[in-house]
Formats: structure tokens, sequence, C-alpha cells
């Protein structure tokens, strides 16, 4: 004999109860079968909904009945013929009229015991196994139906109640032996007292239905059937990456079950595990499928770890003082306490210094039991031996299991480093001394994260996810997504990172996909993208709350750099090659770098100075090493570079300067390149990163633009006044030519201070060959005295800026 159970979404509609059926039927042909059924999906929920609105004089429990009844006639008309539906229709409203009396009776008197609750969510049980059952009668004659209350008795333990095995596995033996159908219909969840009460077995309890009757049986299998493959490495609805665990023992099972696990109920497993009787855990949808086997000794697929699971609405409570050390009897009487309120303890932790004892319990029980708890130590906490019970609520329990994990040292060290680098905090941990199982309690909405996170660090070989929430699209942006779009497969099988794009904002329109903006498409997505708000965009980033997050910021915008403090307070890493943070006051400047260390979230901004050139991670590496820079010498606008090159008597300025600007070699400014201003920027970037302090006031600037063009209030004013003072830069053009150099704008620091400017340079200086739009960078340190450290390449244009934002997103996922 086997025993199957389908659950509430296999049943969900006369749709999936058809394959119920065909299922049933193909199984029905080997073995005799039990089949144990829950509630229509969603049905149990509606009953404990309608009963709490009746309870409180709520007329709208009326509305809920009446959607319970709608669902179960449409159910039942799809699956039998017309002409045999009358009678099974009055008898679904008669099933349906005793509820409404019962509700009516909560409504009248405004009140709900447990018992007459037990006996309103029976209904749903009820209903479905009825119909399911007259269902089957119509492919076979040879199928009957029982109500599992004739054969489960109970205690009067109402919403959960607790099995009395005695007298239930010999009524269930007695009726087997007497009933020689090939396959019996029962309805899950229900039960009865020894006085004939209805009672049920707790929520998911059709699970349990089915493995007493199997257990009571000594069937060959329980088999559960449900809407996943399986029980999985983790929550499928929750971790996208996890996968059907093929083999677990019913131990593993059940602390994975017992951390909420929901696919198999946690009691399910004892009365099996007595008998030996494996469980198949199957999908209805997909019967192909292996599903997860449960037995007593399951092989080995060589993992420590076998699955993560949590438990969430969790709060934790506290009992602390001096009084409870060396006091023997204080955690006795705490736990008497709870469990005279039948408060379940879920987790428990004491530091061996006995100064506190922690547990953790459902949100629906603190109250109750933080009052208890003072009222029982109330003469302690009088005296000040004990402080009065602390409550935390919101809090979520999440555990890794595995029989192997007793076996492989390091677990639990890598497991709270990982959150930790998500700057998940955790309140509490235990580790039980089986080893089978290391459980932390952390904040509810850091829940997805962490298991994501958790989850790629142990069963995903390492490979990295990386979200990437991205603000300016124009020249670079576009080019950084055409990047990371061409790369992602490379990054993702040979680097073993994931990139995805999460938001993608412009100055307008903004768009989110939590799953991956798909890249191919971006631009017509995001034009139809919502009005972009940068607060909202900052609020929705938090929200996500998304393991490896990194706001990307490619725009020039000062308000944007104003944003990354609150990105990096959420432990969201900045990557940028907006100047105008680290250029900004140098307080904001080590604020930001100090919030990053803090918060564990790097704050990465290379592109800032030479586009995608290594320079600000050499200086890092060299001052990382122990070097000290005395001196730089720099060529680092690639716009000017490219300005000046190409200036001379056949291209005017003005028209040198347009040609940069459509090549995307300048600001959308240009008057922020020609000013001098970006230059001051980078020298004072690469200053404060060679470990000197230093304000954008206190580096000189020889501006070479006459006056009148820096006063200029637009671009087109700004491109007009270069045609006026045209002969301004034909005399500097000659003049060079005379002195036989070249124009090239130089930034120098040495001896503390700093200056940039125009300067002719000779034949023989390394920066007279100065091609293009390269930049070129000398470092005098205490390694370089003579030789001075040499870098040099194209230090401006839209593909090597994005490589270098490119790089930095790498470099975080290199962490
Ligand atoms: P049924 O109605 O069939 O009893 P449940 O909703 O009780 O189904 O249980 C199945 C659900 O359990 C899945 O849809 C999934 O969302 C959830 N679940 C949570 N953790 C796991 C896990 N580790 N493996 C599989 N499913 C899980
Ligand atoms: N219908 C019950 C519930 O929703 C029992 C079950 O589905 O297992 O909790
Ligand atoms: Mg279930």
């Amino acid at each position: 004999m086997k025993v199957l159970k389908f659950g509430g979404t296999s049943v969900a509609n006369a749709q999936n109860i058809k394959l119920v059926l065909e299922i049933v039927k193909q199984k029905a042909e080997k073995d005799k079968l039990v089949v144990v059924v829950s509630a229509l999906s969603k049905v149990t929920d509606l009953l404990h909904l309608a009963a709490a609105k009746a309870a409180e004089n709520d007329e709208g429990f009326r509305d809920i009945v009446a959607e319970i009844e709608k669902k179960h006639l449409d159910t039942l008309k799809e699956l039998i013929p017309v002409s045999e539906q009358s009678s099974l229709l009055s008898h679904v409203k008669r099933i349906i009229n005793h509820l409404e009396t019962l509700l009516d009776g909560c409504f009248l008197l405004g009140e709900l015991s447990p018992r007459t609750a037990d006996t309103i969510l029976s209904f749903g049980e009820l209903l479905s196994s009825y119909i399911i059952a007259q269902a089957y009668q119509q492919i076979s004659k040879d199928a009957v139906y029982k109500d599992s209350r004739e054969l489960i008795k109970t205690n009067n333990d109402f919403s959960k109640a607790v099995v009395n095995f005695e007298i239930s596995d010999v009524l269930i033996q007695e009726y087997f032996a007497e009933n020689q159908s090939r396959i019996t219909i029962l309805p899950g969840f229900i039960a009865q007292t020894l006085d004939g009460i209805t009672s049920t077995l707790g929520r998911g309890g059709s699970d349990y239905t089915a493995a007493i009757i199997a257990g009571a049986m000594n069937a060959e299998q329980l088999e559960i059937w449900t809407d996943v493959n399986g029980m999985f490495t983790a929550n499928p609805k929750i971790v996208k990456q996890a996968q059907p665990i093929a083999n677990i023992s019913y131990q593993e099972a059940m602390e994975l079950s017992h951390f909420g696990a929901k696919v198999l109920y946690p009691p399910t497993i004892q009365p099996v595990l007595r008998k030996n009787i494996p469980i198949l855990i199957k999908n209805t949808f997909e019967p192909k499928a292996d599903g997860t086997l449960i037995t007593n000794q399951a092989p080995s697929n060589g993992a420590a770890v076998r699955g993560i699971s949590h438990i969430d609405h969790i709060s934790l409570l506290t009992l602390e003082g001096p009084g409870m050390i060396g006091v023997s009897g204080s955690s006795k009487r705490l736990f008497e306490v709870l469990s005279h309120e039948k408060i379940n303890v879920i987790f428990i932790t004491q530091a061996s210094s006995e100064h506190s004892i922690c547990i953790g319990i459902l949100n629906s029980d603190a109250e109750n039991a933080e009052e208890a708890i003072n009222k029982a130590f109330e003469v302690e906490i009088l005296q000040n031996k004990i402080d009065p019970c602390i409550v935390e609520k919101d809090l979520c329990i999440i555990a890794l299991v595995g029989e192997n994990m007793k076996n492989h040292q390091g677990l639990s060290g890598r497991m709270f480093s990982t959150l930790g680098k998500n700057n998940v905090n955790i309140r509490a941990i235990a580790q039980g001394a089986s080893e089978r199982n290391i459980s932390a309690v952390i904040n509810e909405r850091d829940v997805k994260k962490a298991l994501n996170t958790l989850h790629e660090n142990f069963f995903e070989e390492n490979t990295k996810q990386l979200n990437l929430f991205v603000m300016g699209v124009g020249n670079v942006g576009e080019k950084f997504i055409e990047q990371i779009h061409s790369q992602k497969k490379f990054l993702k099988e040979v680097l073993k990172i994931n990139v995805r794009v999460i938001a993608l904002s412009n100055s307008r329109k903004m768009i989110f996909d939590e799953d991956g903006i798909s890249l191919k498409d971006w631009q017509s997505t995001l034009d139809k993208g919502e009005a972009a708000i940068p607060t909202e965009f900052i609020a929705r980033a938090k929200e996500l709350n998304l393991r490896n997050s990194i706001f990307v910021d490619i725009t020039a915008n000062a308000s944007v750099s104003e944003m990354y403090e609150k990105f990096l307070k959420e432990s969201i890493a900045v990557v940028t090659c907006n100047k105008i943070a680290c250029s900004s006051a140098y307080d904001n400047y080590k604020k930001l770098k100090s919030l990053s260390r803090q918060y564990n979230a790097p704050f990465l901004f290379e592109t800032n100075v030479g586009a995608g050139l290594p320079i600000i991670d050499t200086v890092k590496n060299l001052i990382a090493s122990g070097d000290k820079v005395h001196k730089i010498q720099a060529v680092l606008s690639g716009s000017l570079n490219f300005i000046f090159n190409n200036f001379d008597e056949n291209n005017s300025f003005h028209d040198v300067v347009k040609e940069a600007g459509v090549q995307g070699f300048t600001e959308p400014d240009p008057k922020i390149d020609l000013s001098g201003i970006d230059v001051a920027r980078k020298i004072l970037i690469l200053i404060r990163e060679s470990g000197y302090q230093m304000e954008i006031e206190d580096i000189e600037n020889l501006s070479f633009l006459p006056g009148e063009c820096m006063k200029t209030a637009n671009n087109e004013d700004f491109f007009k006044s270069l045609i006026t003072h045209a002969s301004h830069f034909e005399n500097l053009l000659k003049e060079a030519n005379e002195k036989e150099s070249r124009l090239k704008f130089v930034a120098q620091f040495e001896n503390g201070k700093a200056s940039v400017g125009l300067q002719f340079i000779p034949k023989d200086h390394p920066f007279y060959n100065l091609e293009g739009k390269d930049n070129i960078v000398l470092f005098y340190t205490d390694r370089y005295v003579d030789q001075p450290l040499l870098i040099k390449g194209a230090g401006a244009g839209a593909a090597v800026t994005a490589s270098g934002i490119f790089a930095d997103v790498i470099r975080i996922g290199n962490i």
C-alpha cells in the first residue's frame, strides 16, 4: 500500500484536480492507494478569516462564505457531468449552509473558541475530499470515501491536537482490514477528540494525516504531492537558484522542516520514521521530475550543507541580570512559564556566564510570553536582580542543515563571515550538539539577502551575484551597459560573477527589475519607465535589500554625488566616474571613505582620474605597501590633450573643441575641462589618495581661458566666445611654435603645493610626444626616485571610461 497526499495547490481547482485524478489512476494500476487531500488552495485561510470576522461582529464573513461556496460549486461543475450534478451540488450547498450556521453562531455570540474554530476550519477538507472522491468515482467505482475523523483520535488541544496513536493505529488497521477498495480517499488535517468533537492537526497538517495512516499501515511509501519538485536547498520562492535535493535523511528533513521548509509539515516524519517508511516528495505539475526521497540513511552528495531554511515572524526574548548567575532553576522556571502558556520555544541560547538567556518564539506569542515571564520573576525584578524581559520583534531564524556538517571545520565561520560581508546583523546564534544545524537570528528585512548569499556561498560553486543600480545612461553609461551585456557569459563562466542590472535611471525615467533588466532592449524599457525621482531610487534599492548591491554613478551631477552617503549607509557599494564627491570638501571625501569602511561597502572611483587607466589603484597599492608620494606631474585631461594636439594653423580652436565634444572627450559642459577645473579636481583626488589633506581652493589654477569665455552662461555662448577670442588662442600656438615646444595642460604637485595650467613643453620632455587624448602621470616616490613611475594611455572616451567603471565593479566581485 502507498499513501499519497495532495496539497492545496494540487487541488486548487478543477483543472489541477484532473491532474491529481490522472496520477491516482496510474498509480492505482500498481498499488493499493490511500489518498489524502488538503482543502482547495487558500480555503483554510478564508475559513480562518470568516471565523475571525464573524467573532468580531463583522458581516463581511458572509461574502467570504459566498466566495468559498462559489469556488467549490464551480470546481464540482467542471468535474462532474451535468446529468450527475444536481444531488452533489445540493450536498455541497448543505455543507456550506451548515458552515454558515456555525459562523452565524459566532457572529451572534461575538466569540470564537478554539474548539469552534477547529470545526469551522474542518470544512475546507470536508468539502475538497467529498468533491474529489465524487470526481474519482466518475473514473472508477473502485474508490471509497472515508472521513478521517473516524480513524484519527486526538486530545482536546484544539488547533494543534495531539494524536492518540494507540487508539488511532488500531482504528486505521481495523478499517483497512475490512475495506478492500483499491483506492480510499480521505480528508487531511482533520481528526476527532475521544468524545467525538472535531479537532485539527495544525496548519499544514494534511501531510501529518497521511503519515499517521502510512505509519499505522506500515505502508510501502508515503508520497507528498505538492507544487514544487521536492525539498529544495532553500525555499525556491525566495532563492531562485535553489535546487531540489535528491536524497535527504529523516533527521535532515526534520531540521529543515522545523526551520521553515514548509514543503513538509514537521510532525510528518515521526510516524513514518519509526517504521522506516520512505517519504517521496513529488510535484503534481511535473510528475516526471524525480522529487526528493527521504530515508533513514540518505546517500551523501559530498556537500557538507544539505539545505538552508528559515522561519520568519520571530521574536527574541532576553532575560538577564546578575540574579541569573549560578542560580540553579532560573531556566527551569523560565521554560515552565512558557510551557504553561503553551508557547513553543523555537530557539535557545545561553552564554556560559549564565548572565542571560535568550529564547526565540513566534511574534504572535511575544506579548503573552513577556507578561508571563515578568510576572513569574516579579520578585527578582523588584529587587533589581533580574531586568524586565527584553523583547525584540520582527526577526527571523535562518539555519544551515546537514548531517555531514559535523565532519567539516569552519562552516560556522564561513556562514557568519558571508553574512557579515553583506552587513547582515546577527542577533543570536545556536548550534546543536549534533552539529546538524547551525542557526542564527537576523532581522526580517535581511532574510532574502541572507538566504541568497548563503545559498550562493554553499551551493553555487562560489558564483557571486552583483546587483547594479545604474544612474546615468549617456555616452559612457550606454557603453558600460553594452560591455556588461557582451561580457555577461564570460563573467559568469570564467570569473564566476553574475552581474545583473536591477535599476537604470536617466534624468527623466527610471526602471527596476528585481530579476535583472534585459540588457538587449533596455532603452525602450527605460523610455516606458516611471518618472525618475532620486529619493525613490534610493528607497527602492534599500527596500530590495539585495546582496552585493552596487550603486553606479555615471553622471557628472553634483546632486547624484550627494546620494553616496545614503547608499553607503545601507551597505550598498558605490562605483563612480563622477569626480564631484572626491573633489568636494576634504571632510566629505573622508566621511565617504569612513562610511565605506564602517558599512563594509566599497567606494571605488578609478575613472575619476585617467578614465580606464589604473592610476588610483596604483596609488592605493603604493601607499598600502608603505611608499610615499613626493611629487606628481601629469597631463590629466584627455580632452585638453586632444584639443591642443589637434589645434593648428588649419583647425581653429573653436572647431577642435567642438569636435572633442562630439567625440565624447569633454564633460557635457566643456568649460569644466577648458577652465582647468576638471584637471584640478583630478590632481586633488590623486593628492588625497596619496595621503595628503588638500582642498580644491589650495590648487593654483593658471587658466588660459580669457575671462569673458569663463563668464559665459551656456554652451552656445561659450562656443561663440571661443570664436571672438580666436586670436588669443592663435597667439598661444604661435608662441609654442616659436619655442619649438608643444602646449600641454599640466597638473603638478610638489612640496605640498599643487597647480594646474598650460605649459610650453620642450622636445626632450616625456609629455612632448603625448598623442591624441592620452593621459600621462609621473609619480616620484620614496621607491621611484630618479625614474618616476609612469602610467600612460588613453585618458578619455566613452569606451575606456566605461571599462574603468566595469573594472571597479569586477573588483567588488572579487572581494
Ligand atoms: P501543499 O499545499 O502542497 O502542502 P505547501 O505550500 O504547504 O504545499 O508547501 C510547498 C511550498 O513550500 C512550496 O511552494 C515552497 O514555496 C515552500 N517551501 C519552503 N521551503 C521549501 C524548501 N526548502 N523546499 C521546497 N519548498 C519549500
Ligand atoms: N488545509 C490545511 C492548511 O491549509 C492543511 C493542509 O493544507 O495541509 O493548513
Ligand atoms: Mg503543506
